[in-house]
Parts: structure tokens; C-alpha cells; sequence
């Protein structure tokens, strides 16, 4: 009997590893079967960001604690060690490092290709979802290369030309109130994209292309009227049509962005931190739980890098009384060298864990995606 229970709980092994571990035919491969990430940037998010949260939510659990492996990321760039958007987006999308304001390209100026690009040359969906402005430095760090992070309107027809079967954000001025007079959303329609300038005329498509410019200058943030549901349900209609249009199971990349943790960075508002980073984790949930439901998706979920210096200090020093409140302090109107905190869920999310230099991520994932 010992031995049957023992022959059974190995053949129960071995179908829970091929399982989780993809078609490895007849033996056991060490890399896991990987068709689908879903790669989530908070920007501006450090650990206090995470944790302040955590706390205001009365340390019930957010999403991001459902994590099942955790890193830490340096994010210097090649000439800061405290970088900007763009040189960090530029790393997380090509694995190169660049000079501040320098987007998708090297600082010579030769074009870097990003994972979103490749995925998209290999017949993979692709897709962008933003709570800033679609031509902002992280979504642009996926399709664009430009010296300067500012030309936005350089920039909007890079993204009209990238070929990205869904994107949506705000900045839709850009596309349609350009200086050479061309209307790029009209464009985008007659390419054959369903181009929406509201997100619930997104709500009857459910494949093909979809462009959504929601707002014409950079979207506002949640404390001043933003939908609360915006990034979680932008996300899921994303994961909807790219799953719709994928019949032949190529896969797809996609790139969610809290913009706005950021923003809040910048202004020194823990308010907007509190509402920004939940909205954000709120995304992250819809993400975890499509890759409970669709084997071979992996989520990455990490920041740029820390915006604000923020910490989180007690009222009274005095550590040995009773607690005397908490609030949000700020070192800086700007970015912060900090190491910033990584979270992986899913497919390949054992291969994130440790600490990464920003440009490592993106190989590890084209290692995992392309198995290059
Ligand atoms: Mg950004
Ligand atoms: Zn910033």
C-alpha cells in the first residue's frame, strides 16, 4: 500500500510540474511555456508607495500581496543615477540603457527595438493602457524613437504607425489637433482600428483593433474626477480583445501603466499616492486573476523607478508608546535613486526573484517569450 501511495503521489507530481511547467513531451523541461505577458509599471511606485497603501487599507490584503515572487531593480540610467521616465522606459522596453529624455533610442541615436515590437513582428497582440497621456515617456519607450521625450506630436504618429492593435489613454490632442494638420485618429480608423474618444464606446468590441483617446490633454487624476474603475476595466477589455483576436495562439504582450503614482510623487500628495497606487493595484488584481484562468500568462509588476523619497513616519518619535498616527513624508520634488520593488505572478514568475539591473527585465522576459 505504502508503495501504490508513493507510485501515485509521483505520477500526481509529475502531472501538477507538466502542468505548470507546459508541454515538456515525454521528460521535464527546466523553462516554463510562457505566450502572454501582461507587464504592469507603476510608475514612480517604490516600496513606501506599496506600503502606504497596505496600511491605509487596514493592512487587509491588496492584490500585490497575492505576489509569488518579489525582486529588487536597480534603475540608474547611462548618464543619472537618478533617471528619468524615459531612459527607464527605454531599459524596461529594449534592455538598453540611454540618457535622460532619450526614448527607444541608444545615446547615440541608433533606434532600439523594444520586447512590444518584436512581439508584435512575430504575429503576437499587442497593447498599451495608460492613465497619463498615450505619447507620455513609459507607453512611448514601446513603439517610439526620439532624442527628446517632448515631441509628442513625432511621437503620436510613431504610435499610429506601430502597428499596436490596442491602446488607450488620454492626450488625444497630439493625434488630432496637430501643427501639420493631419488627423491621426481619422487615420487609425481608416487602418481599420474602432477609435473611441469615450472608454464605454469601447464596451460592444470585442476583437480587432481599438484605439481610445480619452481625454485631450493627459487624463486627470482619480481625486479629480478619473473613472475609479478606468485602469481595472481598460485592462480587461484589453485582455478581451487580444484574447478574442488570438485564434491561433500566438499570444500576445501587453504594457498597463499607473501614470499617475508618479504625478502624486512629484506634487508630494500621499492623498493621490493612496488613490493612484490602489487604482493601480486594482489593475494588477484583473491581471493576476486573467493568469489564474489562462495558463501560460506571466505578470511582471514593477515600477520605473521611486518618485517623491517617500517615508513613512510616526507621528511621535517615541517608538515605545502606543502608535500616534502616520503620515507621508517627502525628501523630494523629484526621483530618487532607490532600488525599486518588483512583483511576478504567473508563468515564469520563479525567474524574478533577486536583484535585477531595469535592462534585465526585459531579456528575461524575450528569454521566456521568443526562448532566445
Ligand atoms: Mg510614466
Ligand atoms: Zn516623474
Amino acid at each position: 500500500m505504502r508503495k501504490f501511495i508513493a507510485a501515485l503521489s509521483l505520477v500526481l507530481i509529475t502531472a501538477l510540474w507538466s502542468a505548470s511547467y507546459g508541454q515538456c513531451g515525454s521528460g521535464c523541461c527546466a523553462t516554463p511555456k510562457v505566450d502572454k505577458i501582461i507587464y504592469m509599471i507603476g510608475d514612480g511606485m517604490g516600496v513606501a508607495h506599496v506600503t502606504a497603501y497596505m496600511l491605509e487599507n487596514g493592512y487587509r490584503p491588496i492584490n500585490l500581496d497575492r505576489a509569488q515572487t518579489v525582486g529588487l531593480v536597480k534603475t540608474h540610467s547611462a548618464n543619472n543615477r537618478v533617471t528619468d521616465s524615459a531612459a527607464a522606459g527605454t531599459a524596461l522596453a529594449t534592455g538598453h540603457k540611454t540618457n535622460n529624455s532619450v526614448l527607444g533610442q541608444d545615446p547615440d541615436g541608433n533606434p532600439l527595438e523594444s520586447i512590444m515590437a518584436k512581439a508584435g513582428k512575430r504575429g503576437m497582440g499587442t497593447g498599451i493602457v495608460v492613465t497619463s497621456y498615450l505619447t507620455d515617456a513609459t507607453p512611448g519607450a514601446f513603439y517610439a524613437h526620439v532624442g527628446y521625450r517632448g515631441e509628442h506630436e513625432k511621437i503620436a504618429a510613431q504610435l499610429a504607425e506601430s502597428g499596436i492593435d490596442v491602446f488607450m489613454g488620454g492626450g488625444a490632442h497630439s493625434f488630432n489637433e496637430r501643427k501639420d494638420g493631419v488627423d491621426l485618429t481619422e487615420k487609425l480608423a481608416a487602418d481599420g482600428y474602432h477609435v473611441v474618444f469615450d472608454f464605454n464606446d469601447l464596451s460592444g468590441v470585442t476583437d480587432g483593433r481599438a484605439a481610445g483617446f480619452l481625454t485631450r490633454e493627459p487624463m486627470p487624476y482619480i481625486t479629480d474626477g478619473r473613472d475609479e474603475n478606468y485602469l481595472a476595466d481598460a485592462t480587461a477589455k484589453t485582455l478581451e480583445i487580444l484574447t478574442n483576436n488570438d485564434k491561433d495562439g500566438k499570444g500576445f504582450f501587453i504594457m498597463v501603466e499607473g501614470s499617475q503614482i508618479d504625478w502624486a510623487g512629484h506634487g508630494n500628495s500621499y492623498e493621490n499616492i493612496i488613490t493612484e497606487t490602489k487604482d493601480f493595484d486594482d489593475a494588477v488584481g484583473v491581471a493576476f486573476d486573467y493568469a489564474d484562468s489562462h495558463p501560460g500568462t506571466l505578470v511582471v509588476v514593477l515600477a520605473d523607478h521611486e518618485t517623491g523619497g517617500l517615508s513613512l513616519v510616526p507621528g511621535d518619535p517615541d517608538f515605545t508608546k502606543a502608535e500616534s498616527g502616520i503620515s507621508g513624508a517627502f525628501s523630494t520634488g523629484g526621483h530618487t535613486a532607490i532600488m525599486i520593488p518588483m512583483f511576478a505572478y504567473g508563468a515564469g514568475a520563479e525567474k524574478f526573484t533577486g536583484v535585477f539591473d531595469n535592462t534585465d527585465i526585459p531579456k528575461i522576459m524575450e528569454s521566456l517569450l521568443f526562448g532566445e
